[in-house]
């Protein structure tokens, strides 16, 4: 089944096509088994082409960006993993608005908009990973998230390209509704004019901030767990006495104890156990139960 199904990635998609890839590869905390195939198409028509072949064999599939927020369980990922890394194109439109594909990276986009004058996503400069996961994250930090500068989403759903405004997202705090199976390819933002220097002087100040608080030295996903209602993770983890705690590689940041690092060697099982003691210890001191930010994926 999976030498006929490479055959034919093979034969339908330009891009490229791996097959029993590692999915350690493409994640920050490094671990993961493999995936039965993981496709880079070369442009939107490769993509529809790889998701119609998709569909008629009724293959499952996930989408990653640069995998900063994914935990890949041992087991790894039956079917298709699809990167969007070379749907990577920046338009800028009038008034202050400007395109960008769901591979291009948050580091990319924030350059091109300080060096435009475009003012409204410097929160994005410290935050690893592409446009598409961050909208799909709602990701944020320093008071800001993306999707509020979203003035269109474009997504592929059911094979039909839709393009939906703010107003018809449904989307919070590191949150936003897909259906199941649905990508995004791109999306319009709206930023204010703001003056070059002025911008370059606010990512200073952000990546700053970032360096001081999350010396962690190791592989990681940025936070584990989503803040809860009124209080940190990190302080909650801290009060349990976890800081430090470890299960097999997988260990509690010394540094930042909503970060779990991977100090060598780790599994996601250990991943797995040490977010479960977690939960538990949390759980049983305050009440609160704590929920993952990070997306675990794949088989155990
Ligand atoms: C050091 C460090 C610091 C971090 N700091 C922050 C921070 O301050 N704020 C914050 O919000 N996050 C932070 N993160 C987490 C991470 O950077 C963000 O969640 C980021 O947006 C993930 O983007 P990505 O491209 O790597 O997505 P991935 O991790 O590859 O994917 C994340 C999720 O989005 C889905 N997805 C990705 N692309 C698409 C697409 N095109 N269509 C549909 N679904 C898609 C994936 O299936 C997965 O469920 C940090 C991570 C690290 C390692």
């Amino acid at each position: 089944m999976n030498d006929e199904l490479y055959a034919r990635l093979r034969a339908y998609v330009r891009g490229e096509t791996l097959r029993d890839e590692p999915m350690a590869r493409h994640t920050s905390l490094k671990v993961g088994g493999a995936a039965d195939f993981f496709v880079i198409p070369a442009d939107r028509d490769d993509l529809a082409a790889l998701l119609a072949l998709l569909a008629e064999t009724g293959t499952p599939y996930l989408v990653v960006g640069g995998g900063y927020n994914l935990l890949v369980r041992d087991g790894g990922i039956r079917g298709v993993v699809i990167s969007l890394a070379r749907l990577d194109e920046m338009t800028l439109l009038a008034g202050e608005k400007v395109m960008a594909g769901a591979g291009v990276t948050n580091r990319q986009l924030v350059q091109l908009l300080r060096d435009r004058g475009l003012g409204g996503l410097e929160f994005l400069c410290g935050i690893p990973g592409t446009v598409g996961g961050a909208l799909a994250m709602n990701a944020g930090a320093h008071g800001g998230a993306v999707v509020d500068r979203v003035e269109e989403l474009l997504t592929i759903r059911d094979g039909e390209m839709l393009q939906t405004g703010r107003d018809g997202l449904d989307y919070g705090y590191r949150f936003l509704r897909l259906a199941p199976g649905e990508i995004i390819v791109g999306a319009t933002f709206r930023l204010d004019p703001a003056d070059p220097d002025q911008i370059g002087v606010r990512i200073a100040g952000y990546l700053e901030h970032r360096a001081a608080s999350q010396k962690v030295g190791f592989p990681n996903a940025g936070s584990f767990f989503k803040n809860p209602e009124g209080t940190a993770a990190w302080r909650l983890i801290d009060e349990a006495g976890l800081r430090g705690e470890r299960v097999g590689g997988a260990q509690v940041s010394e540094a930042h104890a909503n970060f779990l690092i991977n100090r060598g060697r780790a599994t996601a099982a250990d991943f797995l156990a040490l977010a479960t003691r977690i939960k538990e210890a949390v759980k049983q001191r305050t009440g609160i139960a704590l929920e993952e930010e990070v997306r675990i994926v794949g088989e155990g």
